[in-house]
């Protein structure tokens, strides 16, 4: 399920032509970039495609080498990170080991020299969102890993900032409580409607989070959309195996794969390659419009499903999915046999 959060459509970031640079390397290219109020986006890529060098961007704890950075409009490019005064969640937790839980929590509010009364107002508030109540009087080390962490969302969430930056904050947690984490950022971001920028390398995470990712690799930015968006409609070739299995198939120069005539997508002028995910490739029936002959090579059993391997007749690998219930019989490997697919979920790359 994707975030349900409302997104008002009002620009609260914008980038504006934003570059990096570390000595000589580019560690950022040309990102422009709007953020809208109220929105879950999370940046994507693999390690080292600068990510986290534009959170820091924005934290305003690095500064630009090039481009500008807005805030409700505001060139807040040369803003500190105080002025800024967004929340920032790190990967290691970054709690301060010799306070409590209630302590680590307010220390944000004590800098802001709020009263004693709104002090404990706010803490016990936040401690029982992040469902820490009972633990206040621990030190971190006392706590579980998943626990830390709600600790640094609680903290960096007290003071009420307008955009919450998070930099892998889950990457430390075993799978099941990550689950769970992340189940407990998309209420919590439901529940205040704070600008969340995440930080991950972790597709499904992504997907599942997100109201719009923004792919990076090297230094460059890919392609922004929702989930579905850069999932279904991947904007390049990086972009489309990035983002989970695809079948990837040579265009022959003649409208066709292999030899075989082909329905190609409306953008496939100049493109060299057909993309289409395996869950939308099926052995082919009677009628279907794109047949493709293959030969099965290996059928992987799943339990409720198969995963067949198959060859082209130009050699090239596609995978595809077979449920394991009533129906044919599975092929055996070796048998002769044809896919097929809908041409408006293929796109050429
Ligand atoms: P990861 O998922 O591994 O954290 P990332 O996408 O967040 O990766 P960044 O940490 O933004 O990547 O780094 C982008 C590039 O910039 C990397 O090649 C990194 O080595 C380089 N880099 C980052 N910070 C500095 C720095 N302070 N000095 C020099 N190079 C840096």
């Amino acid at each position: 399920m994707k975030s349900e959060a409302i997104v008002a459509n009002t620009t609260q970031i914008e980038a504006r032509s934003v570059g990096k640079k570390f000595g000589k390397f580019h560690a950022l290219r040309d990102i422009s970039l709007e953020i809208a109020e109220g929105e879950f986006l999370s940046l994507l890529g693999p390690s080292g495609s600068g990510k986290t060098t534009f959170l820091t961007l924005l934290g305003g704890y690095e500064n630009t080498t090039s481009g500008q950075l807005f805030l409700e409009g505001q060139d807040m490019t040369g803003w500190t990170a105080n002025q800024r005064g967004f929340g920032m969640v790190f990967q290691g937790y970054a709690l301060f080991p010799h306070l409590t839980v209630a302590e680590n929590i307010a220390f944000p509010l004590k800098v802001q020299k709020r009263s004693k009364a709104q002090i404990a107002d706010r803490v016990a508030q936040m401690v029982e969102m992040v469902g820490l109540s009972g633990h206040e009087n621990k030190k971190p080390k006392a706590l579980s890993g998943g626990q830390q962490q709600r600790v640094a969302l609680a903290r960096a969430l007290a003071y009420e900032p307008k955009v919450l930056l998070l930099d892998e904050p889950f990457s430390a947690l075993d799978k099941n409580l990550r689950g769970q984490m992340q189940e407990e950022l998309r209420r919590l971001h439901r529940e205040l409607g704070t600008t969340f920028v995440f930080v991950t390398h972790d597709q499904e995470e992504a997907l599942a989070l997100s109201s719009r990712i923004a792919i990076f690799n090297h230094g460059e930015l890919q392609q922004v959309g929702t989930p579905d968006d850069v999932y279904e409609r991947p904007a390049n070739r990086f972009t489309a195996e990035f983002l989970g299995d695809i079948n990837i198939l040579s265009l022959d120069g003649t409208s066709g794969v292999a030899g075989t005539p082909i329905k190609l997508p409306g953008n496939a002028a100049g493109l060299g390659h057909l993309a289409v995910r395996p869950e939308h490739m099926r052995l082919a029936a009677e009628g279907d419009a794109n047949q493709l002959p293959v030969r099965l090579r290996d059928r992987v059993y799943l339990g409720s499903k198969s995963r067949l391997l198959l060859e082209t007749q130009a050699g090239e690998e596609l995978m595809l999915y077979l449920d394991n219930g009533a129906g044919p019989a599975a092929p055996q490997t070796g048998a002769e046999l044809r896919v097929a697919w809908d041409v408006q979920d293929s796109f050429a790359v």
